[in-house]
């Protein structure tokens, strides 16, 4: 066996020295480790391969010491789902290339590790950082649908909520961290939920107004307390601000707590009215956001349409904005329904 020795400055035949590797890491391993030595100068040299092999033995020890996870548990886990390296390295949001290292026999740290087998053992542990992963769009919808099917057997646990697809689309078109255009709260989707099917077991609500009573309240909110309710961004149309992309669309076909329907009106118009089914709850709202939500409810209830429009087109964030454009919460500051 020959191989190129730095001492000598040329290839030289080299012997393996069998030694004994004690410790890795504080835990006594004590693994055989093979070290070349040039026969002619008896150094000892670096050969990458053994070293490799050297290091491989030392993390087989340290792993069945320390009972970490083995690349073949990793390999099975990904086999179970049929799931690439990179998609399971995405699920979980480590580093790029973790998994490949990992299955390649580099030592995860003890929490990895027991990470990775508590996933492995608990579907609905596993199944949840799936969704994580796909509500913050680090895997693919194919790559949900696979291991949610892989889990269920082609039946969703989700099933029994045929809105879960529609949240997860409402969040990750609307759900933006804390700026100035909605009201530095993040989006609350269960909370919007509740608050619309409140609203709605007060008033006659129609979609178009839901829009302003929303706005008023988040705006009012954030005058009194630097804070709007619901997380929804707005902005300037016609009739007034309403929730950015249209998304009240899909916001209003939630139907958990209330029902939308759709009526056809006389001159061939569709008019959209959502009706509570009265099961919202009030729990996770402070009693100052009751009475603000009150408030508008109370002074918005008994006028038409046109009129909630009208009071709209009334406040500087309307007035100061161009169409499309989002409505800052600093027009909150001045708000001419709060005198009326
Ligand atoms: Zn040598």
């Amino acid at each position: 066996m020959k191989h190129y020795c730095p001492y000598c400055n040329s290839e030289q035949d080299y012997y393996i020295d069998k030694r004994i590797f004690k410790e890795y890491k504080g835990v006594n391993v004590n693994v055989v480790e093979n070290v070349p030595i040039c026969k002619k100068c008896g150094n000892e040299l670096i050969i990458n391969n053994i070293e490799d092999e050297n290091l491989k033995r030392v993390y087989n020890k340290y792993r069945e010491i320390k009972n970490i996870i083995t690349p073949s548990e990793i390999i099975a886990l990904r086999n179970k789902y049929n799931i690439s390296q990179r998609e399971l390295t995405a699920i979980l949001g480590f580093g790029k290339m973790t998994i490949n290292r990992y299955e390649n026999g580099f030592l995860p740290s003890k929490s990895q590790s027991d990470y990775l087998r508590l996933i492995f053992k608990d579907e609905c542990e596993f199944l949840n950082k799936v969704n994580e992963a796909y509500v913050a769009n680090r895997i693919s919808r194919k790559t949900f649908s696979k291991i949610e099917n892989a889990i269920n057997g082609g039946q969703s646990i989700y099933e029994h909520d045929n809105n879960y697809e529609l949240k997860l689309y409402i969040e990750s078109e609307l759900k933006t961290s804390p700026n100035v255009f909605n009201g530095f709260k993040v989006l609350d989707l269960d909370k919007l939920q509740n608050l619309i099917s409140y609203i709605a077991s007060k008033v006659k609500l129609y979609l178009t107004s839901l829009n302003k009573y929303l706005w008023f309240i988040d705006m009012i909110s954030y005058n009194k307390r630097a804070v709007s309710i619901t997380g929804l961004t707005y902005v300037h149309e016609q009739y007034g601000p309403v929730i950015i992309n249209r998304k009240y669309e899909e916001i209003s076909k939630l139907n958990e707590k209330y029902k939308r329907e759709d009526k056809e009106k006389n001159d061939g118009s569709i008019q959209s009215v959502i009706t509570s089914k009265g099961n919202y709850d009030l729990s996770s709202f402070s009693n100052k956001e009751i009475e603000i939500i009150d408030y508008v409810v109370e002074l918005l209830s008994n006028k038409s349409v046109k009129e909630i429009s009208n009071l709209s087109h009334k406040e500087l964030g309307w007035k100061n904005t161009e169409r499309f454009e989002k409505i800052s919460f600093e027009y909150a500051d001045n708000l001419t329904i709060l005198n009326s």
